[in-house]
């Protein structure tokens, strides 16, 4: 080790930013050196995307800037990240080298448009951030017409999130007084709205958007894209708009590192080790598996919980304590159900007998406390 032990945290997200925050937080910079390494200099909670798409906010007001964490005495550093070597303990970015004694990946996922042939060309991808205002601007245009919301690959980031878009966007055209005239469709690869929480909460998701007539299609399993039509493995639906959820993978220099195989991602349990010594994996670039046929799903909040549990770790390891801190799987994730309302989806994934999800009804302190969710992160971490 340096005389000053360096955390090197990869990625300026969720993870990222819980982790270089419980650490600081615990140790001066006499103790420990944090260096944060992120290609872009902002971060927003992931849900204000739809609140770009439905107009009630703009990029500009949902970011919180990155450079702040220096007044943290957390290094920033802008730059791309181009490789990790494993043996030697350090990262490589475009500008530098950078030398590590506890190196933390939580890179997020990638969002893989071209991995669908024709989406580029005939749709947009609504998790993109350079896309969001072209899209809230075809919304406000579309007169009457088919919109199709449309999930193309699992595991893809915040299970609910294509839900609450089509309840907001519900919600917008009823405002303009054209709700009658525009079709909403809902794809899914799966049988159920939420697999991620289970029958009884993917039957009131399901419900919910009955309830506003937004057609949910499911075992849609998509195989291309052309001008105005869906091709699924077994049958075709025709769109006027498409708003889609493309498959998502780890970075690839993920891949290039040895810490992932073929699209899937770095597999971790609840100490979110890697095999390698002090290098530990957070978030969305992960893959923790609960049961046979359940992971932990792509969450901030699980990205946060996990941040905050490598910290405690790497903090016991510098006061040579013992480090024994497990990620308890606990979250609650929003789900914004339009009429100014949202509902809360509860988690436990290692609870005793079985993972247990819960879903309250949506009410408008549930968003009150959605808005106050976002605000604290922001204030808090930068
Ligand atoms: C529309 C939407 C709504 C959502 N709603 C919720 C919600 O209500 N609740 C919730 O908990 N979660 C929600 N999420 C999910 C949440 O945003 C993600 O799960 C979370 O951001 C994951 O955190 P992370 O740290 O793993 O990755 P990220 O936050 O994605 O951070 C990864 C960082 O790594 C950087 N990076 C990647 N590769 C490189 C490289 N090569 N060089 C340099 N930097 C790199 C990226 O720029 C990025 O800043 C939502 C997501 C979306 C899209």
């Amino acid at each position: 080790m340096t005389d000053i032990p360096h955390v090197v945290i990869l990625g300026g997200g969720f993870g990222g930013l819980a982790t270089a925050n419980e650490i600081r937080n615990s140790l001066p910079l006499s103790k420990v050196k944090i260096t944060i390494i992120d290609k872009k200099d902002w971060f927003m909670v992931g849900f204000a995307k739809l609140w770009i798409i439905n107009g009630t906010r703009t990029f500009e007001n949902s970011i919180g800037d990155l450079k702040q964490l220096q007044k943290k005495e957390i290094n920033f550093l802008q730059d791309e990240i181009l490789s990790i070597d494993l043996q030697y303990k350090n990262v490589k970015t475009k500008e530098d080298k950078i030398p590590y004694d506890f190196l933390v990946i939580s890179l997020g996922a990638v969002l893989a448009p071209q991995k669908i042939p024709g989406l580029i060309e005939n749709g947009y991808n609504l998790y993109d951030h350079n896309q969001l205002s072209e899209i809230h601007d075809k919304l406000q245009k579309i007169k009457s017409g088919k919109i199709a919301i449309a999930i193309m690959g699992m595991p893809y980031k915040c299970p609910p999130a294509p839900f609450e878009a089509s309840l907001l966007i519900d919600s917008m055209l009823r405002k303009r007084g054209i709700r009658n005239d525009v079709q909403i469709d809902f794809y899914s690869p799966a049988l159920i709205t939420l697999p991620a929480a289970g029958p009884e909460v993917s039957k009131k998701i399901l419900e919910l958007v009955n309830t506003e007539k937004i057609i949910f299609h499911n075992s849609s399993k998509i195989k291309s894209v052309e001008s105005n039509k869906l091709i699924f493995e077994n049958n075709e639906a025709e769109f006027d708009l498409l708003l889609a959820i493309p498959p998502h993978t780890a970075p690839k220099i993920i891949y290039d590192s040895g810490l992932a195989k073929n699209s899937g991602f770095i597999p971790i349990d609840r100490d979110c080790k890697t095999p390698y010594e002090n290098v530990f994996a957070i978030g969305d670039v992960t893959s923790l598996v609960v049961t046979e046929n359940m992971a932990v799903p792509k969450a901030g909040v699980f990205a946060e919980g996990e941040g905050i549990v490598v910290a405690k770790n790497i903090i016991s390891k510098l006061q040579s304590k013992e480090a024994s801190e497990l990620f308890d799987g606990k979250g609650g994730c929003y789900l914004e159900s339009g009429r100014d309302s949202a509902s809360i989806i509860e988690v436990d994934m290692f609870s005793e007998s079985k993972p247990s999800t819960s879903i309250s009804e949506p009410t408008p302190e549930n968003l009150i406390s959605k808005f106050e969710f976002e605000k604290e992160r922001l204030s808090k971490w930068l």
